[in-house]
């Protein structure tokens, strides 16, 4: 990694506006055409991340985690990531999906699918740790902690102007800022924003018995119920609550919090012995109404940021990520840059279809899901049931989910 002295303005082929999960991601897939081509890379994260990455890394009871999906541990794999991800990562075996008060219940089994894991779940700081140690080895310019404050197109890219008071002019600017930053709204770029009106609580709890590798998704009439498998018997809970009503079990005591989800969530999975620090997400459908111009690509949370019920939202990034790589690629046999309307016109081919059927298939699944009407439950309870007798569906359905297939 080159540190910078934020002062000069330099060309590069690729600038990466934040150094987040994706654009971390994204930095890490191009490491072969760094190496092979050339290609000039920086990275510019306002936070300071790196601080961290050779501290001992302590998996907390605390952390935030994400499911991450088979088809993306294989691309952290093609990246040379994979076995430093595993070791902080916990399989799952089994995925249990449920209505509370109905009938219907649906299960999938990696023995199943033929597959060893259905997934795969990873504290988020140390997926960023394994991401930001590789950078640091890399010769990737890294510019943190250091806001992107301005992008103005020119010709050939677009000039980005640093907090620190450096200047960059890049033939690509990939934008993976989370949607935080109000570069895509000072380009012009628009968004289709639906909130939904709902709140993830998140924490980690432990149970009373082992997991076995076992994920559930419950559905009460508050809102969905995920839980996660994490080292131990701990597992990470994913509570959606309507706007508001999370402010309450915030508030709760670790014991009233444990009855009340033991309450809402039934026996099942064992008791619940032990609640983390909780946090609170507001939740959202927000996509880009635009996620490529010359010169310029939009990808994770600033394309799509997407309800957790079905934790889609990085692995679709992810899938992201290899596509644009494979687009600058096939680009460069070409002749072209990676900033040319052609390897971006082939990148946004290559993403519109995934990007839609998991936009469509997370929020169609809020939805259904949010609506207590009798009716709909009977249909949830049948299809639920359905679901778990059509062994092809289901097991196509699975396969989808865990990114095996688009
Ligand atoms: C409760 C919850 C649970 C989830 N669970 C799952 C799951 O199980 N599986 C799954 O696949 N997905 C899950 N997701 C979705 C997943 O968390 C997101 O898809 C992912 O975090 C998006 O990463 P990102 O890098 O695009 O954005 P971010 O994580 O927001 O990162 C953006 C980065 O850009 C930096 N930045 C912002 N502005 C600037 C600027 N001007 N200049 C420089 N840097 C800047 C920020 O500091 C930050 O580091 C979940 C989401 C939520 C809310």
């Amino acid at each position: 990694m080159v540190p910078t002295d934020g002062t000069s303005t330099r060309r590069v082929d690729v600038a990466i506006v934040g150094g987040g999960l994706v654009g971390a991601s994204l930095a890490c897939a191009l490491m072969p055409l760094i190496e092979r081509a050339g290609l000039s890379v920086a990275v510019i994260e306002a936070a300071p991340i790196l601080e961290t990455v050779d501290a001992p890394f302590q998996p907390s009871f605390d952390a935030r985690a994400s499911a991450i999906a088979q088809g993306s541990a294989d691309h952290f794999a093609e990246m040379g990531l994979w076995q430093s991800m595993a070791e902080h990562a916990t399989p799952i075996r089994r995925i249990h999906i449920s209505e509370r008060g109905r009938f219907g219940v649906t299960r999938l089994s990696s023995d199943e699918l033929g597959v060893a894991a259905l997934g795969h779940v990873i504290p988020n700081a140390w997926m960023g740790r394994v991401l930001h140690r590789r950078l640091a080895e890399s010769s990737i310019a890294w510019h943190c902690p250091a806001r992107v404050e301005e992008i103005a197109p020119v010709a050939g890219g677009h000039v980005l102007t640093l907090s620190d008071g450096g200047r960059l002019e890049a033939g690509l600017t990939v934008l993976a800022d989370g949607g935080r930053s109000g570069l895509k709204e000072r380009l012009g770029i628009e968004s289709d924003s639906h909130p939904y009106d709902q709140v993830a609580l998140i924490a980690n709890v432990e149970l009373s018995r082992p997991h076995n590798g076992e994920a559930w998704e419950r559905f009460t009439v508050e809102g969905p119920i995920a839980l996660l498998p994490l080292r131990g018997q701990a597992m990470e809970l994913v509570w959606t609550h309507p706007l508001g009503a999370e402010q309450r079990r915030l508030a709760l005591s670790d014991g009233d919090f444990l009855a009340e989800l033991q309450r809402a969530f039934g026996d099942r999975a064992g008791r619940f012995r032990r609640v983390s620090s909780r946090h609170a997400y507001p939740l959202s459908l927000v996509t880009a109404r635009e996620t490529t111009r010359p010169g310029l690509a939009v990808m994770g949370n600033a394309a799509h940021a997407l309800h957790p019920v079905a934790g889609q939202g990085f692995n679709l990034a992810v899938r992201g990520v290899m596509d644009l790589v494979s687009a600058m690629e096939s680009g460069r046999e070409r002749g072209e840059t990676p900033g040319s309307a052609e390897v971006l016109a082939d990148f946004e081919a290559r993403r519109r279809a995934d990007r839609h059927n998991v936009v469509r298939f997370s929020d169609g699944l809020v939805r259904l899901f949010g609506i207590d009407s009798a009716l709909l439950s009977h249909a949830r309870a049948a299809g639920l049931v359905g679901l778990n007798l059509a062994g092809p569906l289901r097991r196509g359905l699975a396969r989808r989910a865990m990114g095996l297939e688009r």
